[in-house]
């Protein structure tokens, strides 16, 4: 079976997307099969991997609907064993169209239960919010990794994402487990970047993971390549603390 985490912290621009789809790259490069369901309405781990998401009409917005099948939804890219399940901003109008649905909750966690034994990991790109998008991805998942950008306000608003991961593992999800917590856009050279990564490890322990991803201007070029770091820049920085999470997560 197939373990699904979600990439989850309601803050924006923290590297989710950046995480989801460097890593699951790097998970396909040791062998590994995954899947990345993009449940943000921006889209971006679709079209950071060169997919033309607007033109897509088979997206994570129909599957919650029921408007169509998994196998119909999930797209490849340019690595073999890295596939996705685009979205584009019709995912913005999901809140509104799930309300009158039975089990709204679960929408995800039902569409991805007939294809889960086919991937090793299933990483589902959350959104920077904590409504209903969110409360799928985590109902679908086993365990939940949250990134944090290792800047002066990291651990701010960090209650109300722990209060919503709470409430899911009382009321909708009971296995739900914290994965780890990765820290990224880490810049060493400052005595800030270095308190912050403390003051991570002091609150949630051994939950960190050990790999710190750096602040690295090909991390953030990649995107607009369509393309993941390993292919973008081998043999540089980004890629090989991607691939040092990849053997982590493997290892959890
Ligand atoms: P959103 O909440 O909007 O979905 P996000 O949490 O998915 O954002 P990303 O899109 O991964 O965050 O990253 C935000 C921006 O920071 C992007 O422009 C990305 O290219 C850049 N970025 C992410 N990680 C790094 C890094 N380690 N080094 C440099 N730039 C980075
Ligand atoms: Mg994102």
């Amino acid at each position: 079976m197939g373990k699904i985490i979600s990439i989850s912290n309601q803050k924006g621009g923290v590297g989710k997307t950046t995480t989801a789809i460097n890593l699951a790259a790097c998970l396909c490069e040791i062998g590994k099969k995954v899947l990345i369901v993009d449940i943000d309405p921006q889209g971006n781990s679709g079209s950071g991997l060169g997919l033309e998401i607007n033109k897509i009409t088979k997206t994570t917005y129909e599957l919650l609907l029921g408007e169509c099948s998994v196998s119909e939804t999930i797209s490849k890219t340019g690595i073999d064993n890295l596939h996705i399940i685009p979205a584009n901003i019709n995912l913005s109008g999901s809140e509104v169209d799930l309300l009158d649905n039975e089990r709204r909750e679960y929408k995800l966690r039902e569409a991805l239960k007939e294809i889960r034994s086919e991937y090793d990991f299933i990483l589902i790109d959350c959104p920077p919010s904590l409504g209903i998008l969110t409360i799928n991805a985590l109902c679908a998942s086993d365990s939940v990794m949250i990134t944090l950008q290792t800047e002066y306000f990291a651990l701010e608003g960090l209650s109300q994402l722990m209060k919503i991961i709470a409430m899911v593992q009382t009321n909708l999800n009971t296995s739900l487990e914290l994965d780890g917590v990765v820290l990224t856009m880490y810049d060493k050279r400052t005595n800030l970047a270095n308190q912050v990564a403390e003051d991570v490890r002091n609150y949630f322990q051994d939950k960190v993971y050990q790999t710190l991803i750096p602040r690295n201007i090909k991390l953030s070029e990649a995107p607009s390549f369509g393309k993941p770091i390993n292919l973008y820049d081998s043999d540089g920085i980004g890629s090989s603390s991607y691939r040092s999470l990849a053997k982590e997560v493997i290892g959890r």
